[in-house]
């Protein structure tokens, strides 16, 4: 069993229940509007808690109720949507009418979806459904070409019956990533109600999200696989154009840790060692524990616009790659 990952081993080995099946057997009242929809769902987050806690299998059992927590869910972060603060850029835009930052409207795109074998080991086979577009703007987008269109639309009927045939293929669990799923959240919750395999959801983000939308997909969410990509908020605007990076992420990870198991994913950058990497390093292991699942990356390429930005316009060159590891493996245990 990986350390950190203990919750997500049981369910793949039918000793614990994914978090949405229990969210699809919590009987949910109707109501509208935004207040109505926030305190039904902060009475049955409790209800949710205390079944979550007994991890009674048995819950597999009963048949998912025809209005659910996760209908609410679902009900609650589209009626979100006409204000949207789905991430910390809160552009409070109605995305039935216009798009902020991230250029999303109400709808979904997704670019492709497939067993992912590259993924950390205890991921794979990885059912990957990469989404388009990103609440960041990174110059060195390593999927420009994913993050700046809109593919296909989603049919949430249809790919939710496709992670259950991709289950049956092998897959160890449905991994929602990008660009980044937060800004989907709302078609995401529509997919997993159509989904009957009980198998673990992935949240592949940059953590940026808020609070707001950290309070509803956390009951949905059995593993955090977090990039965390900057150690200060400079490096965060000059390339991702991402204000309060270190408080949000922060924040995020902290409260991920709370609520689910977490897998951490940090790419070293060339020339930002000291400021980036090793900043990094030194909170996770000081405040979520050196024991955490980290995964140190150095598949940095210099992409899109990356050499409009001379510092980072070059791969790594093997003794950054080597101080990355030696920085890493002196304060953190259970790295990937
Ligand atoms: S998801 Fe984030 S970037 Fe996109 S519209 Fe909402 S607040 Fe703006």
């Amino acid at each position: 069993m990986v350390k950190g990952l203990e919750r997500y081993t049981q369910i793949n080995q039918g000793e614990a229940v994914a978090k949405f099946q229990i969210a699809k057997r919590i009987e949910a009242e109707k109501v509208e509007g935004l207040e109505e929809l926030l305190k039904v769902h902060s009475k049955l987050k409790k209800d949710f808690k205390k079944i979550l806690l007994e991890g009674d299998l048995d819950i597999l059992k009963v048949e998912p109720k025809s209005y659910s927590f996760l209908h609410l869910k679902r009900d609650l972060l589209k009626e979100m949507l006409k204000e949207c603060k789905f991430c910390e850029r809160r552009c409070g835009v109605n995305r039935y009418e216009t798009t902020g930052f991230c250029k999303c409207s109400s709808k979904s795109y997704y670019s492709s979806e497939f067993l992912h074998l590259g993924e950390e080991p205890e991921l794979v086979p990885s059912h990957t459904i990469f989404f388009n577009r990103c609440t960041f703007a990174c110059v060195f987008c390593q999927n420009y070409d994913i993050v700046y269109s809109d593919d296909m639309p989603v049919n949430p009927e249809e790919l939710g019956m496709l992670i259950d045939i991709r289950y049956r293929q092998g897959s160890r669990n449905v991994n929602f990533v990008g660009g980044n799923p937060d800004q989907h959240a709302h078609t995401i919750a529509e997919i997993l109600l159509n989904v009957r395999s009980n198998i673990p959801v992935v949240w592949n983000s940059n953590m940026y999200h808020s609070e707001e939308l950290a309070e509803i997909i956390e009951d949905f969410v059995d593993v955090w696989l977090g990039d965390f990509k900057y150690g200060n908020n400079s490096c965060a605007l000059r390339y991702s154009k991402a204000p309060r990076y270190m408080e949000v992420v922060k924040r995020n990870f902290l409260r991920a840790k709370e609520n689910g198991d977490l897998l951490i994913r940090h790419l070293v950058m060339p020339n930002h060692l000291q400021c980036c990497t090793k900043k990094v390093i030194d909170w996770v292991a000081e405040n979520l524990g050196e024991g955490v699942r980290f995964n140190l990356m150095f598949q940095y390429r210099p992409m899109f616009k990356a050499n409009e930005y001379p510092e980072i316009s070059r791969m790594l060159k093997t003794e950054e790659m080597k101080l990355a590891y030696e920085i890493a493996s002196r304060k953190l245990s259970n790295l990937v």
